[in-house]
């Protein structure tokens, strides 16, 4: 007889921040794959969010898209019991939203300052916040697992006029490695991945963002080429897994060896 295991994501939901599209939406679409109810959180992308949740549904999966601006708490709070009536409380959190900027420390002002971290950084605590509240053993959950998508630009500073993004990406990895060590012993495992040049629409508001900018970027990389969402996405859901269930407070670059 042969022994079936059920799929990584049986009985399981799955929220991804910012999942409409990129990174997020090949997360979302692998998530499905492997037994996830999926929740994508999107915060203006409504077409693109209900779009992908009726493609993972008509492919025979389960998901839903979620609004909320994840930077703020509130609107976090209601996206977690929004969640939690559709599919019931969060097992595996991936705070996947983000935004890229470029901008110089000495025209840096505070509003904008605070609108990068907003996304980048107050998101994964907000959202964190939420799930631990849900999945920790202490709070009465059965466990859990957060992913949080930093960047190689917390090691490699990002490119010029990357300071603001580089220190909310390094921000994300202590936070990764803070965090893995408060909760690990109730049931919470806590990881991150570095992506490092990857095709996504994130690159839009460089000049050089087209297929011509981001090859002459991908000739700094060892692999000598930029990577794709879905490569980013399979260590996400490794990650989520239990094939990774000793992998803890790990960060995971998938840089193409940057
Ligand atoms: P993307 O721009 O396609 O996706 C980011 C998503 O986050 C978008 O859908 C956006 O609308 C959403 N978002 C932004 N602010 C939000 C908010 N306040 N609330 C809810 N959603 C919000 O880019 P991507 O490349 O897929 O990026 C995903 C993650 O990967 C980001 O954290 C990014 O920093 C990280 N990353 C990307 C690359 C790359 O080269 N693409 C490299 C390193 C890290």
């Amino acid at each position: 007889m042969t022994n079936v295991s059920a799929p990584a994501g049986a009985n399981k939901c799955m929220l991804i921040t910012g999942g409409s599209r990129g990174i997020g939406a090949a997360t979302a679409r692998m998530a499905a794959r492997a037994g996830y109810r999926v929740a994508i959180n999107y915060m203006n992308s409504v077409g693109a969010a209900l779009g992908l949740a009726e493609e993972i549904v008509a492919a025979g999966g389960e998901a839903q898209a979620f609004q909320a601006d994840v930077g703020r708490q509130d609107q976090v709070g209601r996206l977690f019991e929004q969640v939690d009536s559709a599919f019931g409380a969060v097992d595996v959190l991936v705070n996947n939203a983000g935004v890229l900027t470029s901008c110089r420390v000495d025209r840096t002002e505070e509003p904008q300052l605070l609108d990068v971290f907003r996304t980048n950084v107050f998101s994964a605590f907000f959202c964190s916040h939420e799930a631990i509240r849900r999945m920790s053993t202490m709070h009465g959950g059965r466990g859990g697992a957060i992913i949080n998508v930093s960047s190689v630009a917390a090691r490699l500073g990002g490119q010029s006029g990357g300071a603001q993004y580089a220190a909310s990406k390094g921000a994300i990895d202590s936070f990764t490695n803070a965090l893995s060590k408060e909760v690990g012993a109730e049931g919470i495992r806590v990881n991150g991945v570095r992506p490092g040049l990857i095709v996504t629409d994130i690159h839009n508001f460089h000049q050089d963002a087209g297929p011509d900018g981001i090859a002459r970027r991908a000739s700094t990389v060892p692999l000598r080429r930029a990577g794709q969402p879905d490569e980013v996405a399979e260590v996400i859901l490794w990650l989520a897994s239990d094939a990774a269930s000793y992998v803890h407070g790990a960060i995971v670059d998938v840089s193409g060896g940057r």
